[in-house]
């Protein structure tokens, strides 16, 4: 009974450190399926080579800093105690799941009367809330992210961050929870729309899945 009981110790204790609750996320669609917005090359490169790094960067740092145990949230919310590395590798690995997430070749369009509503709450129309975004994405000098979120009170904001920040970041002078993000790093759009950032940005809106957006917003309130 003793030496089962040691062997099955040493499995769990294994397994922990072998296997990172911070799971490589698949991809909902194929390479090729966000064609109206982003070429197959590109996103293969940047969820293959790209996001494999950030992701494998940041599992090494959190388990060297025995970071484990946290979740992401409680991480990014004193990420300012941590090494570079935690806030540059553990927000590439966020924010790129996330941007898969809020994409689909089903995607466009306008969001459910629910949610279309919260938006011209925050932002007046639609349109307006739609150019603020676009402005932020246009906007970020260098690299780095546009984001719809939800602060404290439920009200949504636009803003854009410098490379992999992102609102959930004690780093931040207003913060919130992400429900929307666009990449602008260049490695997210240059073989097809070289130094045209804008119509890159513009295209994005064909891809939103809006349901998705809702239903993190929904999450975001709770
Ligand atoms: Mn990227």
């Amino acid at each position: 009974m003793k030496t089962i009981a040691i062997i099955t110790l040493l499995i769990g204790s294994f397994s922990i450190t072998a296997q990172s609750q911070f799971t490589f996320p698949e991809l909902g669609y194929s390479f090729d399926a966000l064609e109206s917005f982003i070429d197959k090359t590109t996103m293969e490169i940047h969820y293959t080579r790209h996001h494999k790094a950030y992701h494998a960067n940041f599992v090494k740092a959190a388990d060297e800093l025995k970071l484990n145990g946290m979740s992401i949230e409680a991480i990014f919310n004193q990420v300012s105690q941590y090494p570079a590395t935690i806030r540059n590798n553990g927000g590439g690995y966020f924010n790129h799941k996330l941007f898969w997430e809020v994409m689909s070749p089903n995607g466009g369009g306008e969001p459910s009367k629910n949610l279309l509503r919260i938006i011209e709450k925050g932002f007046g129309s639609f349109n307006v809330f739609k150019s603020e975004f676009e402005a932020a994405a246009k906007g970020q000098f260098g690299s780095g992210w546009a984001w719809l979120a939800v602060d404290s009170n439920g009200k949504l904001f636009v803003l854009s961050t410098p490379n992999q920040d992102n609102p959930l970041m004690d780093v931040l002078e207003k913060r919130g929870t992400p429900i929307l993000a666009l990449d602008v790093w260049e490695h997210a759009y240059y073989l097809h729309y070289q130094n045209k950032r804008g119509n890159y940005v513009e295209n994005f809106w064909k891809v939103v899945d809006w349901k998705v957006v809702e239903s993190k917003y929904n999450e975001a309130i709770q």
